[in-house]
């Protein structure tokens, strides 16, 4: 079965839209984005998390900086919104340009605004299970899709293939919360294919395109693709969905997959930082 990601979507957005009617407001939430340079996929990314907010009743901003801005007015903006008590969430798009270290500016983004887990004390609460901080948004959305396709991470053998920062290890992290019994795998691990074919859940977070072959997943496995990749023009993820979709039980499609999901986590995490802030 091809599980998609549009139902879970839909259904985070009318549960936020009847949560923020039930809230008592003298004002919306808002997210501020700050977006550097004129990058497609930031700008595509932008554009559906504005379209996605703004549907629930989000008041969004995208402060644009040229690619030469210094790190100096960078965190002087951060700054600003950091202060303004009329920001929920604040939402940096990344990668940020290299005269821009992101070491040194994910510490000056507000923990209590930091709603895609940019800042170190977000990332520190999830190894440490404290739900109060923020997950980044795509790891998110691969729990949220097993959740919803009721597929039980409580003991389950979970394999996942990648350990970025921003997926691969915030995901490993976010599934031993939820009991799974979790194994990352990376560029180096010896025999992928050994390790990969015996989860009862495959998730692939790696960036090559197609890489997952049948023989790599298990009989009635759930494979998770977060892959974003583009073969011959054509965008893919990092499965061959066609060459695995007999043998496994449910996978994820690439596109109209957890891509879908993750704007929908991003309003989720502005209302939770705007119920910690009113
Ligand atoms: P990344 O920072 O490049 O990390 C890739 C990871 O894959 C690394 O841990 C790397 O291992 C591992 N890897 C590379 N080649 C491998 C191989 N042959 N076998 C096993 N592991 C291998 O990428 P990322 O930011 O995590 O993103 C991963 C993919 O997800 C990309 O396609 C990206 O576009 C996509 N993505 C999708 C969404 C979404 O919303 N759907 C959001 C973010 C990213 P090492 O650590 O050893 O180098």
């Amino acid at each position: 079965m091809i599980i998609k990601g549009k139902p879970i979507a839909d259904k985070i957005t009318e549960d936020l839209k009847n949560e923020l009617k039930s809230l008592k407001k003298d004002r919306n939430p808002k997210l501020s984005i700050i977006r550097v340079g004129n990058n497609p996929d930031d700008i595509s990314y932008e554009k559906n998390a504005i379209k996605r907010c703004e549907n629930i009743g989000i008041e969004c901003e995208v402060i644009t900086l040229l690619d030469d801005i210094s790190k100096k007015e960078y965190i002087d903006i951060l700054d600003r919104l950091n202060n303004d008590n009329l920001v929920d969430g604040i939402l940096c798009l990344r990668p940020l340009p290299k005269n821009i270290n992101e070491d040194e500016i994910k510490y000056f983004i507000s923990d209590k605004k930091d709603v895609d887990c940019f800042n170190p004390i977000n990332m520190a609460k999830i190894i440490e299970g404290d739900r109060s901080g923020f997950s980044p948004c795509t790891p998110m959305s691969v729990i949220e899709t097993l959740k919803y396709y009721d597929v039980d991470l409580n003991g389950a053998d979970v394999c996942v293939v990648g350990r970025s920062n921003i997926v691969g290890k915030p995901c490993s992290m976010l599934l031993l919360n939820e009991n799974a019994t979790v194994t990352i795998c990376h560029s180096k691990t010896k025999d992928l294919e050994s390790i990969t074919s015996k989860a009862d859940i495959l998730i692939v977070a790696v960036g090559k395109a197609k890489m997952i072959k049948s023989n790599f997943v298990k009989e009635n496995s759930v494979v998770i693709d977060v892959g974003i990749n583009f073969e011959d023009g054509i965008l893919c993820g990092d499965v061959d969905t066609d060459d695995v979709l007999d043998k496994v039980s449910m996978i994820t499609p690439v596109p109209f997959g957890v891509g879908s999901v993750t704007t929908s986590i991003l309003a989720k995490q502005v209302i939770k930082a705007y119920k910690n802030n009113i």
